[in-house]
């Protein structure tokens, strides 16, 4: 699409196309203590992320059964909330300034991604309205039995299908499989050799496509839609999707609290969280939002190349090549040209604002986090440790914190950066990346 650039500011757009990290501070954010939330019609509320999160709890029998990675979590696919001081030195983020602390979501089992809450949880609320619909369980019911021939048997005249970069593709395929789906994953050409070799090795079939995300997307949406015994995933548009993620909200909250971390008015919890089409990070922030008010603050990381949420956010529906960027990053799940306009309608309001970062940072940021935490992360889930550096070193961040008259609760802020994946990248690539990051971090 052609777009009208006099429009934009200048300055933010001119660092923008020279692919240079910039900080934008959403002015739509707003402090009111009631926010309503309409995507595509439909209002979504706590009550929403609650039923996600039940949805997870009915389904942690049956997952315990199917995996034995979660016999010990009795079925829950959580994460751990880690304090990360050796980081916070890494990184120059002084005392004055707040707390580091990490949601160590790479280390998510059966996806090692954050996309564990999001693409499951889709699975699963599938899942649950077959076996709904065909009699074999109720909500009350142990849905252990799903595991059984019956079961099995229903699932496997379906299909579940999706488009992905490669994390999304991991934690469907996987899921559906292991329930007794068909599975297919839409790749595109940059997703990693290694994925589609787990995905394979699991049953999962694998089709290749030459262009980028959105046309694996497309391609993928096309063949589900001439079958009807094929459910598709559809990452760009899925209101499961986002509640999958909120979910995360809930169980965060009493980490919170067990850890003695206070989120008021007078100690703000600024979130950062790598972005690609935005359902992820939109879905968490929308979840906190609903238990913290206006004392959280979102803020999306994204490649210097691949800045879809910011250019959706300055421009409705423009991508990233329209202005002039290639989308080529070394972070293949933020490497997404355009938007969900569904995540863009429902952080409007609550998002705090956007950064972008280059990937030799990504590179250094994972290195230093080993280094420093012993946490082996992949380059997109090190986006979010440019946040802090953005939001308190530069001119636009500083003076975001200025007229949101933040500056002054520095001292008492958490700064919260969700790593987002990792867990099953191979050794000898997690080495490859460590090398190149040592050597950038000097
Ligand atoms: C998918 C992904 C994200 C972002 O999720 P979106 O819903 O695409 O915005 C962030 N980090 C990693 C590692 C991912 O795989």
């Amino acid at each position: 699409m052609t777009i009208d650039t006099s429009k934009l500011p200048p300055e933010l757009l001119a660092d923008m196309q020279a692919a240079m990290p910039v900080f934008w501070g959403n002015p739509q954010w707003t402090d009111a203590a009631e926010v309503q939330t309409v995507v595509e019609g439909r209002g979504i509320s706590l009550a929403d992320v609650r039923e996600a999160q039940g949805r997870f709890e009915r389904f942690a029998p049956l997952l315990a059964r199917l995996f034995p990675e979660l016999q010990g979590s009795a079925g829950r696919i959580e994460s751990a909330l880690l304090v990360a001081p050796g980081m916070q030195r890494a990184i120059g983020l002084s005392r004055e300034q707040g707390a580091l602390w990490i949601k160590a979501d790479h280390s998510l089992p059966v996806a090692g991604s954050i996309k564990a809450r999001g693409g499951i949880h889709e699975v699963l609320e599938f899942t649950e309205s077959l076996a709904l619909d065909n009699g074999l369980v109720t909500r009350d019911s142990d849905y252990s039995v799903l595991a059984g021939a019956p079961a099995r048997a229903l699932f496997g005249r379906y299909q579940v299908a999706v488009g992905s970069t490669g994390n999304l593709g991991l934690s469907i395929g996987v899921m559906a499989s292991a329930l007794g789906f068909r599975a297919a994953v839409h790749m595109s050409s940059d997703a990693k050799e290694w994925k589609k070799a787990r995905l394979r090795a699991r049953g999962v079939e694998v089709v290749e496509h030459t262009g980028d995300y959105a046309a694996a997307v497309a391609a993928g949406r096309r063949e589900a839609d001439a079958d009807p015994h094929c459910y598709f995933v559809d990452d760009e548009r899925s209101m499961s999707l986002m509640l999958g993620y909120s979910a995360a909200a809930l169980h965060l909250r009493d980490q919170i609290e067990a850890a003695g971390l206070r989120v008021d008015a007078a100690h703000p919890l600024f979130v950062y969280l790598p972005c690609g089409v935005g359902g992820a990070p939109a879905g968490i922030a929308f979840g906190l939002r609903q238990l913290y008010g206006p004392h959280v603050y979102p803020f999306f990381a994204e490649p210097t190349q691949s800045p879809c949420f910011l250019v959706e956010m300055l421009a409705p529906g423009a991508s990233v090549y329209d202005i002039g960027l290639t989308n080529r990053t070394e972070a293949d799940g933020l490497a997404v040209p355009q938007a969900s306009e569904l995540a863009a309608q429902a952080m409007r309001p609550l998002l705090g604002g956007v950064f972008t970062v280059a990937d030799d940072t990504l590179f250094a940021d994972l290195h230093r986090v080993r280094e420093s935490e012993d946490l082996r992360i992949e380059p997109s889930a090190a986006a979010g440790f440019s946040g802090p550096r953005m939001l308190t070193g530069t001119a636009a961040g500083r003076a975001w914190l200025r007229q949101n008259n933040l500056e002054a609760r520095m001292p008492d802020a958490t700064h919260l950066v969700w790593t987002t994946g990792g867990l099953f990248v191979p050794a000898e690539e997690y080495a490859r990346f460590a090398e190149r990051g040592a050597a950038l971090a000097g």
